[in-house]
């Protein structure tokens, strides 16, 4: 008896509450008729001065309209669906203090389609199943082409950053290079194993990198590059730097978030001023009469 008298209260309460809500504010349930339907943006793409690409392919949520999920057959023994939750507000972050920093913002690739429906950082046989998949898919890859050929065009190096999450040591991040690989280039500029000066840069900024800066050469076993810095790193013709980053889940929470990005570019300043000629514009733009310590 006391469930239903709860219930029957409820019954008379909550329509009344309703009542009123729809009243007081009408416009939130339908939009004006002139508000054209927004484009869905399946992938962010934005361009940038620096010679900087940030990629984030796992932090996407919406559903692809016409396209069959992903088959674990197809997929193999790598067949993942989890999203890297926060990956695509840490890059947006990272973007964002890039832009405090220098005066100049980095170029953007994020995909905001679900990984259960493409997979940007597998090779196209992995990637997905249907043709709605395989627009993204190429969309994805061929704004980082096209942003490859600006950089190099415009700065002769660059490199870029694909900004993943991992919950195996969630207060770490695991450096991808495929054992110093994809940043062949800068590997051959430094004459040094370039992999461990970037961890040592990381480190500095209080970043605890798997593999750490004191590790031997050739020691990235997990996490150690996907598709995107194999397909684009610098052991390629018309490639570029690319190092992966599986950042930790309790680096990616809503409070460390911010913290993590800040930390995060304090590292990559020093390493981009002395290996890409990277300098602050805002500087530059005064005339170089701003001081000179930073
Ligand atoms: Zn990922």
């Amino acid at each position: 008896m006391v469930s239903t008298l709860f219930v029957l209260a409820m019954g008379v309460f909550v329509p009344a509450a309703k009542a009123q809500t729809a009243s007081n504010q009408p416009a939130v349930t339908k939009k004006p008729a002139t508000t054209k339907p927004k484009k869905v943006e399946f992938v962010t793409i934005q361009k940038g001065t620096l010679p900087v690409i940030l990629s984030a392919p796992h932090g996407g949520e919406l559903d692809l309209p016409g396209s069959l999920p992903r088959d674990r057959k197809s997929g193999g023994s790598r067949f993942q669906t989890v999203r890297d939750v926060r990956s695509s507000e840490l890059a947006e972050a990272i973007a964002n203090q890039l832009e405090a920093e220098f005066g100049q913002r980095p170029y953007l690739v994020i995909l905001r389609v679900s990984r259960k429906y493409l997979d940007a950082n597998r090779e196209a046989d992995y990637a997905y199943e249907s043709p709605e998949a395989q627009v993204v898919y190429d969309e994805y890859h061929g704004a980082i082409e096209q942003f490859k050929k600006a950089i190099l065009e415009k700065h002769g190096s660059g490199l870029l950053i694909d900004v993943h999450g991992q919950s195996k040591e969630k207060g770490a991040v695991y450096r991808g290079t495929r054992n110093g690989l994809t940043i062949s280039a800068l590997n051959r500029r430094t004459g040094k194993d370039a992999a461990s000066l970037y961890s040592k840069v990381m480190e500095e900024a209080g970043l605890r990198m798997i593999p750490p800066s004191t590790a031997t050469p050739n020691q990235e076993v997990e996490y150690n590059g996907g598709e995107i810095v194999v397909a684009h790193g610098s052991q390629n013709p018309g490639g570029i730097d690319c190092i992966q980053m599986e950042f930790g889940a309790d680096l990616r929470s809503v409070a460390a978030l911010p913290q993590t990005a800040k930390d995060f570019v304090k590292g990559l300043s020093p390493f981009l001023k002395e290996h890409y000629g990277v300098s602050d514009q805002r500087q530059a733009a005064a005339g170089g009469t701003s001081p000179a310590g930073r």
